[in-house]
């Protein structure tokens, strides 16, 4: 089949790399290049902790696909540091972890996180750790080679039983059109009657200097009386920490810049008062847009020879939604399926 995808996030790139694996003719286009938007900066958090013993079980397939990723790249784009919950979502998440079958232990004030006070109880996913996001790039993009293009996407329409890709260095016919576009996915899912989630909300990620040395688990820390935060050793030396800011500072209407001054400000009070070993200025940042209130999990939607795809926390889910996409954009799926 000629299958055009539009995005090349690591959702777009993984899905076209698992249709030239299958032998079709791809085309992916992206208006900006590869891992530009939501998938940019050096890492992202893998874990199979989640809320659902179904999200559990879907992210060890994901897993297997991370080990056959770093096989075929030549180099772990996994590391496996564990990742440390803690907080509201600890015992629901370690019950299903439970009912999974996952492997996770249960750790306290000894976990290996740069706190100045441990959790007094905590749920350990051993499987858990840091992706290479770079390294996952660089990977997919080798991957897909001669079958990316830089072009804005800027209408699709319906044509006989396939579909016409418009950009404005001209159509591009195809039997099959997925819509892997980020923040752009819901303007052009729209225009073929799919509805995709439409508000955005502002994120961003710090990244400070530690002085701790040694692996230390990624840690989504949810206790009480305090912001959220999730957190991880970008690279050796560098500890980053995204906080989930209550609404009012996130929302679209905010404003970028001013949802980022909140957000550097949040962050910045959380390391001085609740981090050891962390240094309290700010190295780099990464900004992205999400989609408010989303949480974990992933979506399909189809009609006809278009299928879009959305979902918050994509990253740790690639590899899996490659094929999965793959097979729905070649093989047909239902037309509203919800990994949840
Ligand atoms: C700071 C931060 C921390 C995160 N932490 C985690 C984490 O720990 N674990 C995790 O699993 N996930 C995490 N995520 C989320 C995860 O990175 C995203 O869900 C994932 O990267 C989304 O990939 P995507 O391909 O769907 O979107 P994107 O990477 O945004 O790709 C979509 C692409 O579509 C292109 N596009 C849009 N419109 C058009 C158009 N009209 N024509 C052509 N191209 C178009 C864009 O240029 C873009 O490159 C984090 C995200 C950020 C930013």
């Amino acid at each position: 089949m000629r299958v055009a995808v539009v995005g090349a996030g690591v959702v777009g790139l993984a899905a076209a790399a698992a249709l030239l694996d299958a032998d079709h003719d791809v085309l992916c286009l992206d208006r900006t290049g590869p891992m530009a938007e939501r998938s940019t900066g050096s890492s992202r958090i893998f874990r199979l902790a989640h809320g659902s013993a179904d999200l559990v079980a879907l992210a060890r397939e994901a897993r297997a696909g991370w080990r056959r990723w770093s096989e075929a790249a030549g180099r772990p784009l996994v590391h496996d540091v564990g990742c440390l919950v803690s907080g509201a979502d600890t015992l629901a998440w370690t019950a299903a972890m439970r009912k999974a079958g996952a492997p996770y232990e249960t750790v306290g004030a000894d976990a290996r996180i740069p706190a100045r006070r441990g959790p007094d109880v905590a749920l350990l996913d051993t499987t858990g750790g840091v992706i290479d996001a770079e390294g996952t790039g660089a990977h997919l993009t080798r991957r897909v080679g001669a079958a990316f293009q830089t072009r804005v996407v800027y209408l699709l329409e319906e044509r006989g039983s396939g579909a016409r890709v418009h950009t404005p260095e001209g159509a591009v016919d195809a039997d099959a059109v997925l819509i892997a576009a980020g923040a752009g996915t819901s303007s052009l899912a729209a225009q073929v009657g799919l509805y995709t989630p439409t508000v955005l909300a502002h994120h961003v990620r710090f990244t400070f200097a530690t002085t701790r040395t040694g692996p230390l688990s990624a840690w989504i820390d949810q206790s009480s009386g305090r912001m959220a935060t999730y957190q991880h050793m970008a690279r050796p030396g560098r500890w980053a920490v995204g906080g989930l800011l209550d609404h009012a500072a996130t929302a679209w209407e905010a404003g970028r810049a001013e949802a980022t001054r909140a957000a550097r400000e949040a962050v910045l009070d959380y390391v001085r008062v609740h981090l050891d070993g962390v240094v309290p200025e700010v190295l780099d940042e990464v900004y992205c847009t999400t989609m408010a209130g989303l949480g974990d999990g992933f979506h399909l939607r189809r009609r006809g020879p278009f299928t879009a795809v959305y979902g918050d926390n994509l990253f740790k889910f690639a590899p899996l939604l490659g094929d999965l996409l793959a097979r729905a954009v070649t093989e047909g799926t239902e037309e509203k399926v919800d990994y949840v």
